[in-house]
Protein backbone atom coordinates (compact mmCIF):
# COMPACT_ATOMS: atom_id res chain seq x y z
CA UNK A 1 0.00 0.00 0.00
CA UNK A 2 3.23 1.82 0.28
CA UNK A 3 2.49 3.46 3.40
CA UNK A 4 5.82 3.60 4.68
CA UNK A 5 6.00 7.16 4.14
CA UNK A 6 3.06 8.17 6.64
CA UNK A 7 3.56 9.75 10.06
CA UNK A 8 1.35 9.54 12.46
CA UNK A 9 1.42 12.47 13.65
CA UNK A 10 0.13 15.99 12.08
CA UNK A 11 1.87 18.96 13.79
CA UNK A 12 5.35 20.35 14.69
CA UNK A 13 6.94 21.87 17.38
CA UNK A 14 9.67 22.43 14.77
CA UNK A 15 9.24 26.38 14.67
CA UNK A 16 11.30 26.19 10.78
CA UNK A 17 8.45 23.89 9.70
CA UNK A 18 5.19 25.95 10.35
CA UNK A 19 1.90 24.65 8.75
CA UNK A 20 1.39 27.10 6.59
CA UNK A 21 4.12 30.44 5.97
CA UNK A 22 1.51 32.83 6.87
CA UNK A 23 -0.38 31.59 9.93
CA UNK A 24 2.44 29.14 11.99
CA UNK A 25 -0.29 29.34 15.36
CA UNK A 26 -3.23 28.33 13.27
CA UNK A 27 -5.69 24.93 15.14
CA UNK A 28 -4.36 21.56 13.87
CA UNK A 29 -7.43 20.11 11.86
CA UNK A 30 -8.03 16.74 12.03
CA UNK A 31 -10.95 14.87 10.10
CA UNK A 32 -12.56 11.99 11.20
CA UNK A 33 -13.07 9.91 7.97
CA UNK A 34 -14.76 6.49 6.96
CA UNK A 35 -16.94 6.07 4.06
CA UNK A 36 -18.68 3.13 6.17
CA UNK A 37 -21.74 4.14 7.85
CA UNK A 38 -21.90 3.27 11.18
CA UNK A 39 -17.98 2.51 11.92
CA UNK A 40 -17.57 5.28 15.25
CA UNK A 41 -17.20 8.33 13.38
CA UNK A 42 -19.62 10.57 15.79
CA UNK A 43 -18.86 8.94 18.43
CA UNK A 44 -15.34 9.13 18.03
CA UNK A 45 -15.72 13.19 17.60
CA UNK A 46 -18.08 13.85 20.26
CA UNK A 47 -15.75 11.62 23.13
CA UNK A 48 -12.21 12.71 22.12
CA UNK A 49 -13.79 16.82 21.65
CA UNK A 50 -15.65 16.59 25.23
CA UNK A 51 -12.00 14.65 26.43
CA UNK A 52 -9.88 17.07 25.06
CA UNK A 53 -12.25 20.15 25.86
CA UNK A 54 -12.01 18.21 29.25
CA UNK A 55 -8.17 18.53 29.73
CA UNK A 56 -8.12 22.59 28.98
CA UNK A 57 -7.86 22.47 24.96
CA UNK A 58 -10.33 24.93 23.02
CA UNK A 59 -12.21 22.43 20.75
CA UNK A 60 -14.02 23.57 17.94
CA UNK A 61 -15.94 20.25 16.53
CA UNK A 62 -17.46 21.19 13.40
CA UNK A 63 -20.26 18.80 12.09
CA UNK A 64 -20.64 18.37 8.18
CA UNK A 65 -22.92 15.40 8.41
CA UNK A 66 -26.50 16.30 7.21
CA UNK A 67 -27.78 13.74 9.75
CA UNK A 68 -26.44 15.87 12.40
CA UNK A 69 -25.63 13.19 14.67
CA UNK A 70 -22.54 15.16 16.32
CA UNK A 71 -24.95 18.13 16.69
CA UNK A 72 -27.45 16.68 18.79
CA UNK A 73 -24.93 13.81 20.13
CA UNK A 74 -23.38 16.32 22.28
CA UNK A 75 -26.89 17.91 23.45
CA UNK A 76 -26.63 20.80 20.98
CA UNK A 77 -29.87 22.52 20.04
CA UNK A 78 -29.16 25.86 17.64
CA UNK A 79 -31.11 29.19 18.49
CA UNK A 80 -33.28 29.47 15.65
CA UNK A 81 -31.75 30.94 12.43
CA UNK A 82 -28.13 29.65 14.02
CA UNK A 83 -25.47 30.03 11.96
CA UNK A 84 -24.13 26.02 10.22
CA UNK A 85 -21.76 23.74 8.50
CA UNK A 86 -24.33 24.53 5.37
CA UNK A 87 -22.81 28.57 5.69
CA UNK A 88 -19.37 27.24 6.01
CA UNK A 89 -19.46 24.98 3.42
CA UNK A 90 -21.59 26.89 0.91
CA UNK A 91 -21.40 30.58 1.69
CA UNK A 92 -17.92 30.14 2.09
CA UNK A 93 -18.08 31.97 5.61
CA UNK A 94 -14.82 31.66 8.10
CA UNK A 95 -15.43 29.45 10.44
CA UNK A 96 -14.62 32.47 13.30
CA UNK A 97 -18.04 33.48 13.16
CA UNK A 98 -19.74 30.18 13.03
CA UNK A 99 -18.44 28.51 15.93
CA UNK A 100 -21.19 28.27 19.24
CA UNK A 101 -20.34 27.52 22.23
CA UNK A 102 -21.70 24.51 24.31
CA UNK A 103 -23.03 23.15 27.49
CA UNK A 104 -19.13 21.56 27.93
CA UNK A 105 -16.57 24.07 28.96
CA UNK A 106 -14.12 24.36 26.26
CA UNK A 107 -16.08 22.92 23.49
CA UNK A 108 -17.82 24.88 20.66
CA UNK A 109 -19.68 23.94 17.75
CA UNK A 110 -20.77 24.61 13.95
CA UNK A 111 -23.74 22.97 14.11
CA UNK A 112 -24.38 19.91 11.32
CA UNK A 113 -27.44 21.41 8.67
CA UNK A 114 -29.75 19.21 6.75
CA UNK A 115 -29.77 21.58 3.80
CA UNK A 116 -26.51 20.01 3.16
CA UNK A 117 -27.83 16.37 2.14
CA UNK A 118 -28.17 18.52 -0.88
CA UNK A 119 -24.86 20.39 -1.98
CA UNK A 120 -23.33 17.42 -4.05
CA UNK A 121 -26.26 18.71 -6.55
CA UNK A 122 -26.17 22.99 -5.24
CA UNK A 123 -22.88 23.14 -6.31
CA UNK A 124 -22.64 21.01 -9.34
CA UNK A 125 -21.09 23.08 -11.86
CA UNK A 126 -20.26 25.91 -10.04
CA UNK A 127 -16.56 26.28 -10.64
CA UNK A 128 -15.57 28.08 -7.33
CA UNK A 129 -16.96 25.34 -5.40
CA UNK A 130 -13.48 23.24 -6.57
CA UNK A 131 -12.77 20.86 -3.24
CA UNK A 132 -9.31 22.67 -2.69
CA UNK A 133 -12.06 25.85 -1.69
CA UNK A 134 -15.08 24.36 -0.13
CA UNK A 135 -13.97 24.14 3.39
CA UNK A 136 -11.42 26.84 3.09
CA UNK A 137 -13.28 28.46 5.79
CA UNK A 138 -12.16 26.10 8.69
CA UNK A 139 -8.60 27.39 8.50
CA UNK A 140 -9.90 30.89 9.63
CA UNK A 141 -10.86 29.47 13.16
CA UNK A 142 -9.98 32.11 15.44
CA UNK A 143 -8.86 31.07 19.13
CA UNK A 144 -9.23 26.99 19.03
CA UNK A 145 -6.22 24.36 19.99
CA UNK A 146 -7.89 21.93 17.82
CA UNK A 147 -10.92 21.76 15.08
CA UNK A 148 -12.17 18.09 14.73
CA UNK A 149 -14.18 17.48 12.11
CA UNK A 150 -17.13 15.00 11.53
CA UNK A 151 -17.48 13.68 8.10
CA UNK A 152 -21.06 12.13 6.29
CA UNK A 153 -20.43 8.31 5.34
CA UNK A 154 -19.22 8.88 1.89
CA UNK A 155 -16.12 10.07 0.04
CA UNK A 156 -18.07 12.61 -1.77
CA UNK A 157 -17.50 16.55 -2.30
CA UNK A 158 -18.15 17.47 1.56
CA UNK A 159 -15.47 14.89 2.71
CA UNK A 160 -13.07 15.35 0.34
CA UNK A 161 -13.29 19.06 1.01
CA UNK A 162 -12.70 18.78 4.34
CA UNK A 163 -9.50 16.39 3.50
CA UNK A 164 -8.41 19.00 1.37
CA UNK A 165 -7.99 21.82 3.96
CA UNK A 166 -7.05 19.02 7.10
CA UNK A 167 -3.64 18.66 8.55
CA UNK A 168 -4.79 14.99 8.97
CA UNK A 169 -7.17 12.41 9.34
CA UNK A 170 -8.08 10.39 12.01
CA UNK A 171 -10.06 6.77 10.74
CA UNK A 172 -12.06 5.23 13.18
CA UNK A 173 -12.14 1.14 12.51
CA UNK A 174 -15.06 -1.63 13.35
CA UNK A 175 -13.46 -4.46 14.35
CA UNK A 176 -15.99 -6.53 12.05
CA UNK A 177 -14.91 -8.41 8.75
CA UNK A 178 -14.81 -6.26 6.10
CA UNK A 179 -13.16 -3.79 7.67
CA UNK A 180 -9.84 -3.75 6.30
CA UNK A 181 -11.91 -4.20 2.10
CA UNK A 182 -13.10 -0.27 2.94
CA UNK A 183 -10.05 0.94 4.48
CA UNK A 184 -8.53 0.14 0.78
CA UNK A 185 -10.55 2.41 -1.05
CA UNK A 186 -10.67 5.24 1.84
CA UNK A 187 -6.44 5.37 1.38
CA UNK A 188 -6.95 5.32 -1.84
CA UNK A 189 -8.73 8.39 -1.78
CA UNK A 190 -5.78 9.89 0.54
CA UNK A 191 -3.40 9.39 -1.51
CA UNK A 192 -5.44 11.07 -4.74
CA UNK A 193 -6.12 14.08 -2.23
CA UNK A 194 -2.70 14.30 -0.96
CA UNK A 195 -1.68 14.45 -5.18
CA UNK A 196 -4.19 16.83 -6.22
CA UNK A 197 -5.32 19.10 -3.61
CA UNK A 198 -3.34 18.47 0.02
CA UNK A 199 0.21 17.36 -0.28
CA UNK A 200 0.64 17.75 3.71
CA UNK A 201 -2.20 15.66 3.82
CA UNK A 202 -1.27 12.96 7.20
CA UNK A 203 -3.10 9.91 8.64
CA UNK A 204 -3.24 11.11 12.54
CA UNK A 205 -4.06 7.51 13.34
CA UNK A 206 -6.83 4.88 13.19
CA UNK A 207 -8.89 4.06 16.14
CA UNK A 208 -10.26 0.38 16.51
CA UNK A 209 -13.71 0.63 17.42
CA UNK A 210 -16.43 -1.54 18.58
CA UNK A 211 -13.90 -4.36 19.50
CA UNK A 212 -15.75 -7.16 21.26
CA UNK A 213 -12.15 -8.58 22.27
CA UNK A 214 -13.79 -12.05 23.81
CA UNK A 215 -14.41 -12.89 19.96
CA UNK A 216 -11.95 -14.65 17.67
CA UNK A 217 -13.09 -12.10 14.69
CA UNK A 218 -12.20 -9.13 17.33
CA UNK A 219 -8.92 -9.94 17.27
CA UNK A 220 -8.21 -11.23 14.02
CA UNK A 221 -9.61 -7.77 12.45
CA UNK A 222 -7.29 -6.33 15.32
CA UNK A 223 -3.93 -8.21 14.16
CA UNK A 224 -5.02 -7.59 10.73
CA UNK A 225 -5.27 -3.99 11.04
CA UNK A 226 -2.16 -3.50 12.95
CA UNK A 227 -0.39 -5.54 10.20
CA UNK A 228 -1.32 -3.57 7.47
CA UNK A 229 -0.82 -0.23 9.16
CA UNK A 230 1.53 -0.26 12.24
CA UNK A 231 2.22 1.88 14.38
CA UNK A 232 -0.76 4.23 13.06
CA UNK A 233 -2.99 2.53 15.10
CA UNK A 234 -4.39 3.89 17.90
CA UNK A 235 -3.19 1.89 21.35
CA UNK A 236 -6.20 2.64 22.74
CA UNK A 237 -9.43 -0.10 21.79
CA UNK A 238 -12.86 0.55 21.90
CA UNK A 239 -15.03 -2.07 23.50
CA UNK A 240 -18.26 -2.32 21.66
CA UNK A 241 -20.27 -0.89 24.79
CA UNK A 242 -23.65 -0.50 25.23
CA UNK A 243 -23.51 2.57 27.48
CA UNK A 244 -21.76 4.26 24.46
CA UNK A 245 -24.73 3.59 22.23
CA UNK A 246 -27.00 5.04 24.75
CA UNK A 247 -24.92 8.45 25.34
CA UNK A 248 -25.90 10.06 22.18
CA UNK A 249 -29.53 9.80 23.08
CA UNK A 250 -28.69 11.77 26.18
CA UNK A 251 -27.08 14.24 24.24
CA UNK A 252 -23.63 13.47 26.62
CA UNK A 253 -20.80 12.41 25.74
CA UNK A 254 -19.43 8.55 27.84
CA UNK A 255 -17.17 10.27 30.40
CA UNK A 256 -20.34 12.12 31.62
CA UNK A 257 -22.64 9.45 30.93
CA UNK A 258 -21.28 6.52 32.11
CA UNK A 259 -17.43 7.38 33.75
CA UNK A 260 -15.49 4.75 34.83
CA UNK A 261 -16.74 2.44 32.20
CA UNK A 262 -14.37 0.60 29.54
CA UNK A 263 -15.67 2.96 26.76
CA UNK A 264 -15.90 5.50 28.49
CA UNK A 265 -11.69 4.72 29.48
CA UNK A 266 -10.91 4.24 26.37
CA UNK A 267 -12.01 7.32 24.87
CA UNK A 268 -9.92 8.83 27.71
CA UNK A 269 -7.24 6.51 26.45
CA UNK A 270 -7.51 7.98 22.87
CA UNK A 271 -7.88 11.30 23.93
CA UNK A 272 -4.20 11.66 25.35
CA UNK A 273 -3.01 9.61 22.29
CA UNK A 274 -4.45 12.13 20.21
CA UNK A 275 -2.65 15.14 22.62
CA UNK A 276 0.44 12.97 21.94
CA UNK A 277 0.15 12.59 18.26
CA UNK A 278 -1.19 16.18 17.57
CA UNK A 279 0.59 18.42 19.85
CA UNK A 280 3.46 16.24 21.12
CA UNK A 281 2.31 16.37 24.88
CA UNK A 282 1.34 14.05 26.82
CA UNK A 283 -1.62 15.25 29.11
P1 LIG B 1 -20.77 6.80 12.15
O1 LIG B 1 -20.67 8.23 12.53
O2 LIG B 1 -19.49 6.25 11.58
O3 LIG B 1 -21.94 6.53 11.23
P2 LIG B 1 -21.64 6.36 14.86
O4 LIG B 1 -20.59 6.94 15.73
O5 LIG B 1 -22.87 7.16 14.64
O6 LIG B 1 -21.00 5.93 13.47
O7 LIG B 1 -22.01 4.93 15.45
C1 LIG B 1 -23.01 4.15 14.84
C2 LIG B 1 -23.94 3.59 15.92
O8 LIG B 1 -23.21 2.72 16.77
C3 LIG B 1 -24.54 4.66 16.80
O9 LIG B 1 -25.84 4.26 17.15
C4 LIG B 1 -23.62 4.66 18.01
O10 LIG B 1 -24.29 5.10 19.16
C5 LIG B 1 -23.21 3.21 18.11
N1 LIG B 1 -21.86 3.03 18.62
C6 LIG B 1 -20.76 3.75 18.30
N2 LIG B 1 -19.67 3.27 18.94
C7 LIG B 1 -20.09 2.21 19.66
C8 LIG B 1 -19.45 1.26 20.54
N3 LIG B 1 -18.14 1.31 20.78
N4 LIG B 1 -20.20 0.30 21.09
C9 LIG B 1 -21.53 0.21 20.84
N5 LIG B 1 -22.19 1.06 20.05
C10 LIG B 1 -21.49 2.05 19.45
MG1 LIG C 1 -21.83 9.84 11.86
Amino acid sequence: MGLGVLRGSCYTTDVSTPITPSSPKRAPIIVCANQKGGVGKTTTVVNLAAELAHRGYKVLAVDLDPQRNLTSGIGFVPAQGAASAYDLLVRRQPAAGLAQATSIPGLSVIPGSADLAGIDIELAGDDAAGDRQLAAGLRDVGEFDVVLVDTPPSLGLVTVGALAVADAVLVPVQCEYYALEGLSQLMATIRLVRERLNPNLEINGLLLTMLDPRTKLGSDVVREVEEHFGELVYRARVPRSVRLAEAPSHGVAIRSYAPGTTGAESYAQAAEEFAARVFHVTV
